[in-house]
């Protein structure tokens, strides 16, 4: 081989290797199922997104909701709704959306379809007994999609939502998530935050609950109003 093709075909398979991180991982990427990442960018509509609850820190953060009357979309984990039943029922019954964050929160990369499956439609009938909702949307844990999903999501009615902002809150003092909250915002934007961690018991939200409750009146203030994903999705609805 010469040097030349050596070269080329290195540069084909860094190629292919970018264009398969994005199919995994990439927040436009539809390759394993269908999916979308913001709403319309004409209308100024936000909608919030919170995964990986419930927690015990839920109730606050729907406290600060409500006294906005802002709506948001829940993406819940199947063992975190098994272990606050109450909780989520306190969530559906505030009349936020919830979608399915999986059971267990694994990363679903290198996992057979059957495991896919069965992590999401646990966590589907899990927030069914519990909520009385069926979730119509479906948050990869991690961004992370895999073979396999595209007809797991068939088969539960699911569509894929990913982010247009990811809030950073699980890392980033409260002031500076609020002032990507307040200043980085587009029509149509859906944001990423977390009201739990994972499957950790009593985790600390109180960045994103801080950074949430001084946001909220400043992008109100801007114009905006807050949907819910389903709803900026489908505006007439
Ligand atoms: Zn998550």
């Amino acid at each position: 081989m010469s040097t030349g093709t050596l070269i080329g075909s290195t540069a084909g398979i860094v190629a292919a290797a970018g264009a398969f991180a994005y199919a995994v991982r990439g927040r436009s990427s539809a390759v394993f199922g269908p999916s979308v990442y913001h709403g319309d960018r004409e209308r100024p509509a936000l909608a919030l997104t919170f995964d990986d609850g419930p927690s015990e820190s839920t109730p606050e953060l729907l406290k600060i909701l409500a006294r906005h009357s802002v709506p948001a979309t829940f993406f819940m984990c199947g063992e975190n709704v098994q272990r606050l039943p109450a909780v989520a029922r306190e969530v559906a019954s505030a009349g936020h959306e919830i979608g399915n964050h999986t059971h267990s929160h694994p990363r679903l990369d290198f996992r057979t379809p059957e495991f896919i499956y069965r992590e999401m439609a646990q966590a589907q009938e899990t927030i069914q007994r519990h909520t009385n909702r069926t979730p119509r949307l479906f948050r990869a844990p991690y961004g992370v999609r895999w073979f396999g999903l595209r007809r797991a999501q068939q088969r539960l009615d699911l569509l894929g939502v990913m982010w247009s902002v990811i809030g950073n809150d699980w890392r980033w003092p409260a002031d500076r998530v609020e002032r990507l909250l307040v200043n980085r915002r587009r029509n149509g934007d859906i944001i990423c935050l977390h009201d739990g961690r994972r499957t950790e018991r009593s985790p600390d939200i109180h960045a994103t609950l801080h950074a949430v409750q001084s946001a909220i009146p400043r992008i109100l203030e801007r114009g905006f109003r807050f949907e819910t994903v389903s709803q900026i999705l489908c505006p007439t609805k």
